[in-house]
């Protein structure tokens, strides 16, 4: 039988599309001048262009393709920041004031594009829903149990441990060891929320302009000049928002940040009571296991949207829903009858140190690197690049301390060592999964 139902979209096709805004009228040619230029339309450069425009600047934001077709309506919606790193690792690396200092700006991060959705009155199905982190190992909540003891002292950061036996209030299956609950985090529709960001862009005058590649960047007579076909547009300032889709532009930037493909499912309507057994928390929800599956109830409480690393390397949506469908399933069981209406993937920006990134290189600004968690941090990291282009002191931020480091066996473009990661993903990682939810049940 289809795992998918007879009505389903066509594949690649977001669940959040269904639902949104029609796009407004977007320019295709760019004006010849501007004082600051953002490439990307996503909600690093939204943001980063309403910052602009609020400090007076005349700012255009053009997109290699459809803005917001990159990460910014794909993702899962859930809206949260915390690093990425366990705090220990961090501690390590850079020190234990950058340390705290992360884990509180991500707080910092999370209120300002709240208050940034607030002030705007975007309608983007906010809904306050906090998020739980579940142990797939008894390794995994020792390790959560560490981090919540030494990130309680150490930063405003709200986390509260959650047991194995008191895990039933929050999620029907057997398979997790305990969780971590952040209570401060929430959920949005990631197409309403960047429906809202390129409103208010435009409100301000932003010209928008869509299936525009830049492909050159150029310094003149203290100038930038970019390049799009035959199109020059001349601006004081760039900003790059290109984040995991960076195409036909700074290899500098591609060594560093790479995309890593996610992949999502989302189920067919599914009965109001059925979904408050198998969720009765309502939260979002992620995992620890290197599959790294996240999931939620749709904003209108009707199905399950589920999401997780199922290839490493991009491939094809009936495959992905595949194996996104088995680790579905294998949480909750009963679930095996329930057809799919979409299966699609994005890819996120990854940094080799798992932690965003943000400044300048060669005289242009950019913030990137989110490494699957953009929602709340892409926007504030907009603002944040905005300010630095604009020489402002309120750009600054501690991500700016973040190396943004390359590997020798990454030259740019296609991240080739995801062949061999997604081999080892597949063959070890997988397989131990498998193993350990045979042995769980
Ligand atoms: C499937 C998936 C699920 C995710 N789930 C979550 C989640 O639940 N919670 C969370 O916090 N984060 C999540 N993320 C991450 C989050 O979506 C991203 O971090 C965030 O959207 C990044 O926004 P951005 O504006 O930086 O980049 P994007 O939205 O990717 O925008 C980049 C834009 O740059 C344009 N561009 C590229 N090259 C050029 C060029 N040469 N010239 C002009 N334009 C160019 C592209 O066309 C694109 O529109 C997820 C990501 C994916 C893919």
């Amino acid at each position: 039988m289809s795992l998918f139902a007879p009505d389903a979209a066509p594949p690649g096709r977001p669940y959040w599309w269904e639902d949104g805004a029609p796009l407004p009228a977007l320019a295709t040619i760019p004006p010849e001048r501007t004082d600051v230029l953002v490439l990307g339309g996503g909600y690093t450069g939204l943001s980063a262009a309403i910052t602009c425009a609020d400090e007076g600047a005349k700012v255009t934001v053009i997109d290699a393709a459809i803005p917001g077709q990159g990460a910014s309506t794909r993702n899962g919606g859930m809206f949260g920041a915390h690093p990425r790193l366990p705090y220990e690792t961090m501690k390590s690396r850079f020190g234990a004031a950058a340390a705290a200092a992360c884990y509180d700006e991500s707080v910092a991060a999370f209120e300002f594009t709240r208050q940034l959705i607030q002030r705007e009155a975007i309608e983007c199905d906010l809904q306050l829903t906090g998020r739980i982190q579940m142990a797939w190992s008894r390794a995994d909540f020792d390790a959560q149990k560490r981090l919540v003891n030494s990130v309680r002292s150490q930063s405003a950061i709200n986390m509260e441990l959650i047991d194995r036996d008191e895990l039933s209030s929050e999620i029907e299956t057997s398979r997790y060891h305990g969780a971590i609950r952040f209570p401060g985090h929430a959920a949005l529709h990631p197409r309403k929320f960047h429906d809202g960001l390129l409103a208010a862009a435009i409100k301000r005058d932003v010209v928008v302009v869509r299936d525009c590649p830049v492909t050159e960047i150029r310094r003149e007579a203290g100038r930038f000049v970019a390049r799009s076909g035959s199109a020059a547009i001349r601006a004081d300032r760039i900003i790059v928002a290109t984040n995991g889709y960076t195409q036909g532009l700074s290899n500098w930037l591609r060594r560093r940040v790479f995309p890593l493909p996610s992949f999502i499912i989302a189920t067919e309507p599914i009965a109001s009571t059925t979904l408050a057994r198998l969720a009765p928390g309502g939260r979002m929800m992620v995992e620890t296991r290197a599959q790294h599956s996240y999931f939620r109830i749709s904003p209108d409480g009707s199905r399950i949207v589920f999401g997780g690393r199922a290839a490493m390397r991009p491939t094809t949506p009936e495959r992905a829903a595949a194996r996104l469908f088995r680790t579905m399933t294998d949480i909750w069981p009963e679930l095996r009858d329930t057809r799919l209406t979409h299966s699609w993937s994005g890819f996120t920006g990854y940094s080799f140190s798992h932690m965003p990134a943000i400044g300048s290189h060669d005289g242009f600004h950019f913030a990137a690197g989110y490494s699957g968690s953009g929602v709340a941090m892409a926007p504030y990291l907009g603002m944040k690049v905005a300010y630095q282009a604009l020489n402002d002191p309120r750009g600054e931020t501690v991500f700016s301390r973040m190396p943004l480091t390359t590997r020798w066996f990454h030259p740019g473009g296609q991240p080739h060592f995801l062949t061999a990661a997604d081999m080892w993903f597949r063959h070890a990682v997988d397989r131990r999964d498998r193993l350990r939810m045979r042995r769980n049940g």
